[in-house]
């Protein structure tokens, strides 16, 4: 029977204008390694802030292990580590005392604490570097202890925010190793990361979002068979949504379908065409206005499977590269 350990319902949070989190739903089961993919901005640190209760929700409901976040704040936070985007440690303590501390505030003490501490260490790795300060570490080792920090306490559900940034690909190997171990001894995980390389490598459930929104949701192969039938543009109009004629865009050679969104245009398109800059011409040549272009497709040629991308800017933006990213493949995509 499949236990759901995070539940979002109706999520939305807004900062003034922006609608970081916009409306949305999620269930992530126990044992998943679940991946959140989006460029920056997409409201990916938005929606895990509101899971670990550090950012107050707008509209929307939370449950973790059956238990209200809104009701049951505390209980619920014993049984999470979060692995924030900051590296979050005091370069005044050595690791071992680092490890303590943040282990510490989840009510461990005594002999236990400092077992549980070594423990977290050896799992990253660092145990060697206990008595160190982390201030002379590289980026990658101090990640690496970011992680340390997390799990400790042995949470069930352990939150990492883009644990990768700016380190190496030997630290980034042993941090991509360790998630799954984690999750191996037990733990469930949510990773966001704006590398689809990473998802993929290590992810059993993909949620893809972008201008707070989930825009695709499923296993690798629930997204890869969405990829390889055809490809998706979905464009995001800001400006001129009435000059739109979904007739006019069937019209493209190799358009399958168009649907109007909530100010999205989806249009499907057979992935045997290369029309994807027609598609977007018409948006030009129409006047019409768009704060995003995402192609959700797959390669012609296909080596490396799916492809994602995306490219911001109002009329004028940079549409070039962006024909160019939907249209070419044989590249890992990561986000411009
Ligand atoms: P990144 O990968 O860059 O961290 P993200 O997907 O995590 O991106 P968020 O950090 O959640 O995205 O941001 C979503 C949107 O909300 C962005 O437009 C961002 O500028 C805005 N935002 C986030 N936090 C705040 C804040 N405290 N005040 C105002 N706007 C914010």
């Amino acid at each position: 029977m499949f236990v759901s350990i995070v539940r979002i319902s109706q999520l939305t949070k807004k900062y003034g204008d922006v609608i970081a989190v916009d409306n949305i739903s999620l269930e992530i089961q126990e044992g998943e390694i679940f991946g959140l993919l989006g460029p920056n901005g997409a409201g990916k640190t938005t929606t895990i802030n509101m899971i670990t209760g550090l950012v107050s929700m707008d509209r929307g409901d939370i449950w973790i292990l059956g238990k209200e976040i809104k009701r049951s704040a505390q209980e619920v936070k014993r049984n999470i580590g979060v692995v924030p985007q900051d590296i979050a440690i005091y370069e005044d303590l050595t690791c071992l005392e680092n490890v303590m501390f943040f282990a510490s505030l989840y009510g461990l003490r005594g002999a236990e604490l400092k077992k549980r501490a070594e423990e977290a260490l050896e799992f990253t790795g660092l145990l060697d570097r206990a008595k160190s300060f982390p201030r002379d570490f590289s980026g990658g080792m101090k990640r690496r202890l970011n992680i340390a920090c997390a799990i400790a306490h042995r949470p069930k559900l352990i939150i990492m925010d883009e644990p990768t940034i700016g380190i190496d690909t030997q630290s980034r190997s042993h941090i991509l190793q360790s998630v799954k171990l984690l999750n191996e001894m037990g733990s469930t995980i949510i990773y966001t990361s704006h590398y689809m390389e990473e998802v993929e490598e290590i992810c059993t459930r993909v949620a893809i979002m972008d201008h707070g929104k989930i825009i695709a949701e499923g296993t690798q192969d629930e997204l890869k068979s969405i990829v390889t039938d055809k490809n998706s543009v979905w464009i995001s109009v800001s400006g001129g949504m009435d000059k739109i004629s979904q007739s006019k865009l069937k019209e493209i050679n190799g358009v399958l379908s168009v649907e109007i969104d909530d100010g999205t245009v989806k249009i499907s398109t057979s992935k045997d065409v290369s029309n994807l800059h027609k598609i977007i011409l018409y948006f030009v040549e129409n006047d019409i206005f768009y704060a995003s272009a995402v192609g959700i497709g797959c390669n012609t040629a296909p080596a490396k499977g799916s492809f994602f991308c995306r490219c911001d800017g109002e009329f004028g933006g940079d549409i070039g590269l962006c024909c160019r990213l939907l249209c070419h493949s044989g590249i890992p995509l990561r986000y411009s």
